[in-house]
């Protein structure tokens, strides 16, 4: 059986937790607000989580196991190592999703879709102007305006530290050809990826070649709350040159940025993506959380579908997931 407060499924007699503190807790990537979770006494999470969580400093249950023997972890695609969580239960199938996106990034396949009865799915941009350009199409735009800028002087791309930060890399290797610099954040996470296969070109600011890549004009990829007016003036200060900055995010699609250039790259779905999910899930109940899990709710009733939403933690996501 499954139960949303907390959100968990019992198999067999072991209730486990669903991205929330328990004695075992299911974590379903390894973004902060889902990574504190991992201190329970046992968790479930993939192996690339597990050392995802390891390389950003977190604490890590000593009983970390990667599968349970009536369950399946199933691909997210939002960042490396993202899965959902799918099981039998006496009250029909049941699929879990954190955070997740369907379509490929340019570091991770999208999401498999669960075949299931009861799906309970986050719904961060589960209203309807929330529609993203395609990724080959922001990978683009991204790469005109970095090559112009950096003729200019330094360009500084923002994104979060796990995920978009190693998709920036990507796209400026591949579509740019460029190495940009990174702080030690970002590295210790772009080796993780580098471990799974993900091929990312990156200087460490601090090596060697780091400070020589310094007296050019450079591009960096830096955590998105580092993107400010300060930040920007203390680099332009320190080299004497012209600083461009930017920030790459699903919010992009609606928002303005006071002082950066706004791209849209979302680890999520878009609203259309979301629906699709629904419909190919064949889901008879359809849970949603976080975000405009109000909105999705609503419209999916709309539809003749059995939703609800269990509450809107918007604001708790932003302010964590970083
Ligand atoms: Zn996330």
């Amino acid at each position: 059986m499954f139960s949303f407060n907390p959100p968990s499924v019992s198999i067999g007699v072991k209730q486990i937790t669903l991205d929330h503190a328990g004695d075992c807790a299911f974590v379903s990537h390894a973004h902060s607000d889902h990574a504190l979770v991992a201190r329970a006494p046992s968790i479930i999470a993939s192996r690339e989580t597990v050392d995802l969580m390891h390389a950003r400093g977190y604490k890590v249950a000593s009983d970390v196991q990667h599968g349970h023997y009536n369950a399946k972890l199933l691909n997210a695609g939002h960042v490396l190592g993202a899965r959902q969580f799918y099981a039998e239960t006496d009250e029909g199938t049941f699929a879990y999703t954190g955070d997740f996106r369907m379509s490929d990034s340019f570091c991770v396949k999208g999401a498999d879709v669960p075949q299931c009865d009861t799906l309970f799915m986050e719904a961060t941009f589960g209203s309807p102007e929330f529609v993203f350009p395609s990724r080959a199409e922001t990978a683009e735009e991204i790469s005109k305006w970095v090559l112009a800028e950096r003729e200019k002087g330094i360009v500084v791309l923002g994104g979060y530290s796990l995920g978009k930060a190693q998709e920036l890399i990507k796209i400026l290797n591949d579509y740019t050809g460029i190495t940009p610099v990174v702080e030690d954040t970002i590295a210790r996470v772009n080796e993780v990826y580098r471990k799974y296969g993900v091929n990312l070109d990156y200087l460490l600011a601090s090596s060697d070649e780091g400070l020589r890549e310094l007296d050019k004009n450079f591009v960096a990829v830096v955590p998105m709350n580092k993107v400010n007016n300060n930040f920007a003036f203390q680099l332009s200060r320190a080299y004497s040159r012209r600083v461009a900055s930017a920030v790459a995010t699903g919010w992009a699609a609606t928002e303005r940025f006071a002082n950066a250039k706004a791209f849209c790259l979302s680890d999520h779905s878009d609203y259309p993506e979301l629906l699709q999910f629904v419909e190919r899930s064949g889901a008879k109940k359809i849970v949603t959380h976080y975000g405009h899990a109000q909105r999705l709710a609503r419209d999916l009733r709309a539809k003749g579908l059995n939703a609800r939403a269990l509450e809107d933690r918007q604001k708790l996501l932003i302010a964590w997931e970083d």
